[in-house]
Formats: C-alpha cells, structure tokens, sequence
C-alpha cells in the first residue's frame, strides 16, 4: 500500500450548489461570489480574493470524484493502522451532510457520500462479506454513531438514547455502542437508527438543518492493532444572530458556537504546538480529543457557499480552513 504520511493536514474547499431560492423565501438573482480557475486547481477566489488549500472543488464536483481524490487516502492510513479523522464545516444548508453521507436514505450510486463509500472500500481491503463464512478475513470492523448537542454527548446506538454519556461511564466519552459491520445493509441500520435519535429542528437557514454535531466512526481491528477512521458531520457554523431564533433553538446556537469556538482553540494550541491543548473546554472538543490530536490524520473538507448574502459566513469559514492548514500533526500507528 503506498501511503503519503508527509501530508498530515488536508485541506479542501467545496462550492455547495446555487440555491434558487434565497433566504428568508427572497427570490435572490445574485452574481456568484466564488471563481475557479483551471490554472490554480487548488485555488478559490472568494470575492476577488485568491485562497489556496490542498484541494478546491466547485459545485460540479461528483461524490465519486470527491472520494476518490480526498478521502480514500484516509481509508488507506486507516487501514494501515493510524487513527484518521474526516471533518465537515461550513454554514447550514452548504452539503457537509450531503457529503459527508449520514443519510439513512437509499439514494442512487452517484448521491452516496464519503461514510458508505469507506465502509465499502474497507470491506473490500479486509476481504469481509456477509455472504460466507469470512475464513479470509483480515480482521472485523465495527461502527459507533455520537452526537453532542447542547453540550451533551448521546451515544446513538444505545437502548437508552436520551441518557446522556457522562465522563464517569465514560471516559474521555469515547466508546459508544460498536456495531460490528459487514454489508452495506449494517451500516444503512445504524444510519437509521441515529438519525431516528438524532435532534432535528427547523431554523430559518435549513428547514431541515441539524442543531448538532455527528460523529460516525469506523473501527478496524486488525490483530493487535485497533485503528478508527472517524467521520465528523458538524453542526451548522453560522452565527447565532443569523439563524434567528429566539428560545431553545437559541440556546442551541450558542451551544454549537461554544463547540466551534473549542474546536478552533484546540487547532490553535496544536499550530503552536503547545503540550496543553485544552479539549475540556467544550463537550465537542473532550469528545474529539481521540480523533483531533497531535497524532491522528486530519482532512478537513469545508463547505462553503457561492450566495453573495452568504458572503460573511463564507470568509469566516475560509479563516477556519487556513487555521486549520497551520496544525502540526505527526500521525503514529494507533495500538490498542
Ligand atoms: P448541511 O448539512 O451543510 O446543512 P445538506 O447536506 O443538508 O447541508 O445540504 C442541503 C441540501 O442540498 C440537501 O437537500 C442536499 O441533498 C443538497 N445538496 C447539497 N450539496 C449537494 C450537491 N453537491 N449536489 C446535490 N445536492 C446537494
Ligand atoms: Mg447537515
């Protein structure tokens, strides 16, 4: 297997599809404010302003292609035995779930986003099927599905959703249920299920906008050797001012910006390359210190939008994208 550890840290911009509809139901006839240029392929230009990250893919961008070129040489340092961890960021409404597949939905092959298409490519490295008896298998892979919302972990494949996991059962809240996997058909089950428990609410960016974060992660446990490839579906990044709301929803909104702010501490102490990184600072942090570390390999993809009313949202996320690009990671092979 030939894989590039030098690129630790990766970093990739992708245009969610103009809306015909603007915000608030205003019908918005507005000029893109992104560019992609085929002479920088890993540049965007963001109201006349050049950025460049690892990858820049515009909105006709395939899952597939997606795939292909960000994610499944992270499938294959898992696979090798590093902790990995993929993460959307973005503003509601800009494809981070669309992309990232949390989707219980069946959805044609060109729809299926990053979860799927890594389970199937592990399955297929690890020679498991649910058709035989896996005498040649490499090993077992295993699924766990968390979200944090209001500061609060919840395990989603526990009998008892609404128990929130607590640092005492456990520790540092990893864990979680682990589902063994070995189809398609396990994985489309515990979808189901977490998106069943998972918190929904209606906000004036997304009618269907997820107020939490999601954390998928896939185990591999070859031998001795037990690394996880975790896939993170974050909660909509927009201010609180923007999404309007008065009341629980809120309260909500500040809750997912203490989670975001954290997040963007942690990569800062980790650019500085302090030893004290502060991950208890938020229950989003303390549950990602396993999966954002000085060790665990990081793409991040974020999502942004080509809306000029957007445009705030846009060179926020951008900011977040280049401090992440700062981060000093050096990956180690993941044991027990
Ligand atoms: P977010 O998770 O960032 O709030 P979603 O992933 O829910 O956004 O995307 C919002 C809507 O746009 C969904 O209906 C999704 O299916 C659709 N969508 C997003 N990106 C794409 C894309 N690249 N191609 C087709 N549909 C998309
Ligand atoms: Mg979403």
């Amino acid at each position: 297997m030939n894989i590039n550890m030098k690129e630790s840290v990766v970093v990739a911009v992708r245009e969610a599809p103009y809306r015909n509809t603007g915000m608030q139901g205003i019908n918005d006839i507005e000029r893109s404010v992104l560019e992609f240029s085929r002479e920088c392929p890993k540049a965007v230009i963001v109201d006349g302003t050049v950025y460049s990250f690892d990858h820049s893919f515009d909105s006709k961008v395939s899952q597939e292609q997606l795939y292909r070129t960000l994610i499944h040489p992270l499938v294959l340092k898992a696979l090798a035995g590093y902790d990995c961890t993929a993460m959307a960021y973005g503003q509601t409404g800009t494809g981070k779930s669309y992309s990232m597949g949390m989707s219980a939905e069946r959805m044609s092959e060109e729809h299926v986003g990053i979860v799927p298409r890594c389970l199937k490519d592990i399955l297929k490295y690890m020679n498991i099927n649910d058709q035989k008896e896996n005498h040649a298998a490499m090993g077992e892979v295993f699924a766990s599905f968390i979200e944090v919302y209001n500061e609060k972990a919840y395990d989603l494949l526990a009998v008892d959703v609404n128990e929130p996991l607590t640092s005492r059962t456990h520790p540092r809240f990893t864990g979680g249920t682990c589902m063994p996997m070995k189809s398609q058909k396990d994985l489309l089950q515990i979808l189901m299920l977490g998106t069943k428990n998972r918190h929904v609410r209606a906000t004036n960016m997304n009618n269907n906008s997820s107020r939490s974060h999601a954390i998928v992660t896939i185990h591999i446990q070859q031998g001795f050797q037990h690394s996880r490839l975790n896939i993170i579906d974050l909660a909509g990044s927009e201010s609180v001012r923007r999404t309007g709301n008065e009341g629980v929803a809120r309260a909500e909104g500040v809750f997912i910006n203490m989670g975001l702010m954290g997040i963007n501490k942690v990569m800062a102490s980790l650019s500085a390359g302090r030893s004290l990184i502060p991950y208890r600072e938020s229950i989003l942090t303390t549950v990602l210190q396993a999966s954002l570390n000085s060790q665990c390999s990081l793409t991040l993809l974020v999502c942004i939008s080509p809306h000029a009313s957007d445009l705030n949202e846009t060179l926020s996320t951008i900011r977040f994208a280049k401090n992440a690009k700062q981060m000093k990671i050096t990956p180690q092979l993941s044991q027990q």
